[in-house]
């Protein structure tokens, strides 16, 4: 890797712009659709392509806003998940504008994509972030390499983050889960992944406790959860992060993989 010299988000904005402008059609930037509009630049939702009644405004900080809640009002802990409202238009004037709504929408998504493109954006293992942490999340240091690659299919793929994974296990041991397609590399776990992974990491320790059948408690539990939840006319998902909660997506799709095989009569899949 060559040595950087110079100002890497200067240098991140202006190639950024530049990639929009040689497009006509514009560019997807994870669940945005970004065009150059005359002088300047317009970011939409994807969804929103037809552009008709949305809430337009010229103010790159109301992407900070926008980018906050879902469409439901429910608090965004990670901004790469596929969770962004809908319904509003940023019509900004220039590359500064349009970086720092970019910033808001995707964190340093804009300089880790341009770092990637040069060959020099460095990521970190699995392990050696996890050798990194303290206090309750230093748990996740324990998580076997098993556990480690299904909380990644869990956490990472593109249903629920579209972020394209570049980290691995650690040097040895490559991630299995699909890295993704999207243009915003990620370089490192992040909070979201250190604290599920600390939620598996108790699955694991429960292993003990299985009954005769293999059933863990808490597999017992989100089962029980499931069946009241469908018993009483739905199932209502817990908060994004709440990987204590039973009926969390990421939850359900690590028991995708580790439970389901346990309840399935051999020989049959899902
Ligand atoms: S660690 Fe996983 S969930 Fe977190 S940003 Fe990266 S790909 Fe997304």
């Amino acid at each position: 890797m060559r040595e950087r010299t110079g100002n890497v988000a200067a240098e991140a904005r202006e190639a950024f712009a530049a990639w929009i402008s040689e497009s006509d059609d514009g560019r997807v930037f994870g669940e945005v659709r970004i065009e150059k509009d005359g002088s300047g630049y317009s970011i939409r939702h994807i969804e929103d392509e037809g552009g008709e009644n949305l809430d337009v405004s010229t103010d790159p900080t109301d992407a900070r806003e926008i980018s906050r809640f879902t469409e439901s009002g429910e608090y965004r802990p990670l901004k790469s998940s596929p969770n962004l409202r809908r319904r509003w238009e940023l019509r900004l004037s220039g590359e500064a504008a349009l970086v720092s709504a970019m910033n808001y929408f995707y964190p340093a998504g804009a300089v880790h994509w341009h770092l990637d493109r040069e060959g020099e954006l460095e990521t970190t293992s699995f392990r050696e972030n996890a050798s990194r942490q303290s206090g309750m999340y230093e748990r996740a240091k324990h998580l076997s390499d098993e556990a480690a690659q299904n909380a990644a299919k869990a956490c990472c793929e593109d249903d629920v983050c579209l972020k394209k994974t570049l980290w691995d296990i650690d040097d040895d041991t490559p991630l299995e889960a699909e890295r993704g397609d999207g243009e915003i590399p990620c370089p490192e776990p992040c909070s979201v992944f250190v604290s599920f992974a600390r939620r598996v990491r108790s699955f694991e320790k429960e292993e003990i406790y299985a009954d005769s059948d293999g059933l863990t408690p808490s597999e017992k539990e989100d089962i029980a959860a499931l069946v009241d939840g469908a018993a009483s006319g739905g199932v209502s998902f817990a908060r994004e992060a709440e990987f204590e909660e039973p009926v969390n997506e990421r939850r359900m799709r690590y028991r995708r993989l580790t439970l389901a095989p346990k309840l399935r009569p051999e020989g049959e899949s899902g």
